[in-house]
């Protein structure tokens, strides 16, 4: 923890010391997926920036508290306030309760983060989950003045909260020059201004995901949860808040705001914001055919080469996926992994330090701690990877404490922190089947081993009762679920 980190912060718009709010600890909340679909590529950036982030933390001895959120009501179609609900008209279109969509698409986007080798975050609150919250926020910032109550809705007062801070401080927007710029100044529907944002909608009769409130029975707007559950699980003031670009407005400007109205100030010390994917040069959207959901692109691609792939790029930076740079990203993973497993097996002996070698792990850090500048560190691996690379064929030797320096890349900056890893490990349950399985398979090979075949067809039959199929094969037996 002595080292310094710098991230940039979109805020102040530079590059910042990193100072926790509470020394050896750090507050994260991320925007998470709203889940009624399948996980897809705009997924995968953000999860994997986030996650080398908090490996990056942990390993210099900070304690992690990572809050990311499942959008499970609200997110409406336009956006923020008009249009369908859009897990509620998956709903209606696939004959569902809203409920089994969020957990069929919540289930599927966990799988496809794990197999991406992305760490769980320490909590997952859900929208849906946190109405009371909600609604005590709104009646905060109800009692501020910096809202309005119509027609069974409640708004959130953008001219009156730009009067006493400033609207647009996040994304660099002025309303001012928003106002001159718009032809109509009146709202519309039961908005007093345009740029005014629900934070509560009244439900329409055909609306399913509806709940009592003081105003109406009907549902929070979608930048409300954001703004509740960072504060209930990370306090008033937290240290970093991330998430795509795409959701520094309105969604992070509108948090902001509602922070600052329901408690004096912004909340977030650090806003850090990934950019966004190009396919083949061009902005990824449904509408233009390149919407490629991870399950598909696992098909051809390895989940480690799409991680390998977006450690490539800094964060800010565009990334554009690509058959081409996809499949440079699989030869470089192949080239690391390779030096992994190598690297274990080199000779070594007692002398003196190479220094160059000695210096890659710190080269490593100090990339990472330059506002996590990945491809920076990436580059330093290859370093260490062409010095593996020497020693096995005899051009180099390396002492022991070049060995050692080489193991902290190796053995924990690699795997640990930038989370390349030859397969993501199967879950504990699966490790517990699997070895209950090898067990259960050995006492039948002994049982015929010795003709009691009354035991070994009994436990073929008991397997087969609990759904397992069992096949002998010349090369021992095979089973599945
Ligand atoms: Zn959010």
């Amino acid at each position: 923890m002595t080292r310094t980190v710098y991230i940039y912060n979109t805020l102040s718009r530079r590059k910042e010391e990193f100072v926790p709010v509470h020394p050896g600890m750090v507050g994260l909340y991320v925007c998470g997926p709203t889940v009624y679909g399948e996980p897809h590529l705009g997924h995968a950036r953000p999860a994997v920036t986030y996650d080398v982030l908090v490996r990056f933390f942990r390993y210099l001895g900070y304690k992690v508290r990572y809050v990311r959120n499942i959008t499970d009501v609200g997110h409406l179609e336009h956006d923020a306030d008009e249009g369908d609900d859009k897990i509620a008209k998956k709903a209606r279109l696939e004959s569902l309760e809203p409920m089994e969509v969020v957990q069929t698409y919540t289930i599927a986007y966990h799988d496809a983060m794990r197999r991406l080798n992305t760490l769980p975050p320490s909590i997952e609150p859900r929208a849906s989950g946190h109405i009371i919250e909600q609604i005590e926020l709104i009646k905060r910032i109800l009692d501020a003045g910096f809202a309005y109550v119509s027609n069974g809705s409640v708004y959130f007062d953008v001219p009156a909260y730009n009067r006493k801070y400033h609207y647009g401080v996040l994304s660099g927007r002025d309303i001012d020059d928003m106002m001159a710029n718009t032809r109509s100044l009146d709202g519309t529907g039961d908005k007093r201004s345009p740029y005014d944002f629900a934070l509560w909608k009244k439900a329409s009769p055909q609306h399913i995901m509806k709940w009592p409130s003081p105003w109406s029975e009907g549902f929070p707007g979608w930048h409300l949860e954001c703004s509740a559950m960072s504060e209930k699980y990370l306090g008033e003031e937290f240290d970093i808040h991330g998430g795509g670009m795409d959701l520094q407005f309105p969604h992070h400007e509108c948090e902001l705001a509602q922070n600052t109205a329901s408690r004096g100030q912004g909340g977030v010390k650090y806003w850090m914001h990934n950019n966004l994917l190009t396919v083949n040069g061009q902005k990824m959207g449904k509408s233009l055919g390149n919407f490629t959901t991870l399950a598909d692109l696992y098909k051809v691609y390895s989940p480690m080469t799409i991680r390998f792939f977006i450690l490539q790029a800094h964060y800010r930076g565009t990334l554009d996926f690509s058959n081409d740079a996809l499949s440079a990203a699989e030869k470089g993973l192949k080239r690391v992994l390779q030096a992994v497993r190598d690297f274990r097996n080199l000779p070594h002996a007692p002398g003196s330090r190479n220094e160059e070698i000695c210096g890659l792990p710190e080269k490593v850090v100090e990339a990472l701690c330059d506002d996590l500048n990945t491809p920076i560190a990436m580059a330093h691996v290859f370093d260490a990877v062409r010095v593996v690379n020497q020693v096995k064929d005899g051009s180099l030797k390396l002492s022991d404490a070049d060995y050692e320096a080489l193991s902290e890349i190796f053995l924990k900056l690699v795997p640990d922190v930038l989370g390349l890893v030859d397969e993501v490990s199967a879950s504990s349950e699966e490790k517990t089947v699997e070895g209950l399985m090898d067990m259960i398979l050995e006492v039948r090979r002994e049982a015929k081993a010795r003709k009691d075949f009354a035991t070994s067809d009994s436990i073929r039959d008991r397997l087969k009762d609990l759904g397992v199929t069992i096949k002998d094969t010349k090369d021992g037996t095979e089973w599945s679920l």
